[in-house]
Parts: structure tokens; C-alpha cells; sequence
């Protein structure tokens, strides 16, 4: 597979659409020279989002030990040293929360993809997002608002992490017939190798 071939799920998660920023967010992957090859609205059921959550049999484990270390690090105890015991509750808000109103999913296409819409999309938490990243733009939460009122982070946007978790997600929010295969203008200069098509 070419790199120009790398595609990602990224869903605008209903805080995003309830703040109308699907415009804005669409705007910051599309100016970088990513190409839209699908997209939907829909409000999804409790068990999609935790299928998609889980699709990496691993996660409940990875994401409790991530948290928990958060904890220590800040100098706080958790409130379990129970990987499975913090993740059940961190996924039963994340039900409440992915469920609560419609979310636009997208896949988007292009060189190197997957790692840069995570950096323009920024770090989970709101509160340490980078300046200048959509969610260090245009949103605030942080994990010590979250804990004290029992929810999930509202981070505007979920963006897979990784290639192979862009492959199984793409897989869980899409069926084939849904993505388009076609050409943007725009791809002869940002991959084309010789530039070779311009002058008269
Ligand atoms: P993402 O890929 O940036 O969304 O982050 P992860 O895949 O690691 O986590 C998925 C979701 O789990 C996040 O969007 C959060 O809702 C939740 N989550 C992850 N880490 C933490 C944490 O340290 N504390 C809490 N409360 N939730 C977390
Ligand atoms: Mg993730």
C-alpha cells in the first residue's frame, strides 16, 4: 500500500456537533490536504460504541493501567488499582455520552493520516491539548471536572490511534459500499512525482 492510501475514522462526537463545529473541524482536516472518502450522521446504539471501544481486546486493560498511572503521576490515588474496575466505569460514560445525541462519522484519506489528524485533532484531555489543535481551541474539560461529576471527557472528537486500529474501526462504522474511490485535483501536487502536468 502507497502511504498516499492511509486512511483513518474520525467521529465528531455529539458535544462537536451540539457545539456546531462540524464545519470547523471538517475544514482543519481538509486545508492539510486530506480527502474525504465517507461520511454519515447517525445516533449510535449503546452496544456500537462498546464494540468500539473494545475491538481491541486489550483496551480495558491498556486504557485502566494508562488511568491509573495518571493518577499516581499527578500525585493522586486512583480509586481502584483495578485495571478492569476503572475502565468498566470509564466505558459506561463513554455509553452515556457517545449515545446522547447524533455524531458524524468520517474517514478521511492521505498521506501519514492516522498520526496527523491525531496531532491537529490534539491530546485527550482538553486541559493539556496543544494551542492551536482543535481540541486546545475550542474546548475545556479536564479529567478532575469528569471524576468530581461521574461522566466522560468531552473532547469533541474521536480519531483512531493507530493504523491497524484505523483498520478495524473504519470496519465497525462502515461497510465498502459506503466509501467512495476517487481523485481530488489537488492530489497531482501533493503526491504526484514529477509535477510534470502543469505548464501549457
Ligand atoms: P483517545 O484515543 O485520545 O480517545 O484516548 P484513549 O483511546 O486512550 O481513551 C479513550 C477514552 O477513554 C477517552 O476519550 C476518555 O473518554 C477515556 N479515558 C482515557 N484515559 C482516561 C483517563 O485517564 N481518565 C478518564 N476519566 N478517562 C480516560
Ligand atoms: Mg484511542
Amino acid at each position: 500500500m502507497h502511504p498516499k492510501q492511509e486512511r483513518t475514522l474520525v467521529i465528531i462526537k455529539p458535544d462537536g456537533v451540539q457545539r456546531t463545529l462540524i464545519g470547523e473541524i471538517i475544514k482543519r482536516y481538509e486545508r492539510v490536504g486530506f480527502k474525504l472518502v465517507a461520511i454519515k450522521m447517525l445516533i449510535p446504539s449503546l452496544e456500537h460504541i462498546e464494540k468500539h471501544y473494545t475491538l481491541d481486546p486489550n483496551w480495558r486493560r491498556i486504557t485502566g493501567e494508562k488511568t491509573i498511572n495518571g493518577y499516581k503521576n499527578k500525585g493522586l490515588t486512583p480509586p481502584s488499582e483495578d485495571p478492569y474496575e476503572i475502565t468498566a466505569v470509564i466505558l459506561k460514560n463513554l455509553k452515556t455520552y457517545m449515545t446522547s445525541g447524533p455524531v458524524i462519522a468520517m474517514i478521511w484519506q492521505g498521506a501519514h493520516v492516522v498520526q496527523i489528524i491525531r496531532k491537529l485533532t490534539g491530546g485527550t484531555e482538553p486541559l493539556t491539548s496543544d494551542i492551536g489543535s482543535i481540541r486546545g481551541d475550542f474546548v475545556l474539560d479536564s479529567y478532575q471536572m469528569t471524576d468530581a461529576d461521574g461522566r466522560a471527557i468531552r473532547n469533541l472528537i474521536h480519531a483512531s490511534g493507530t493504523i491497524e486500529e484505523a483498520e478495524a474501526e473504519i470496519n465497525h462504522w462502515f461497510t465498502k459500499e459506503e466509501i467512495i474511490n476517487y481523485h481530488l485535483v489537488q492530489e497531482q501536487i501533493l503526491y504526484d512525482v514529477n509535477l510534470d502536468g502543469i505548464k501549457e
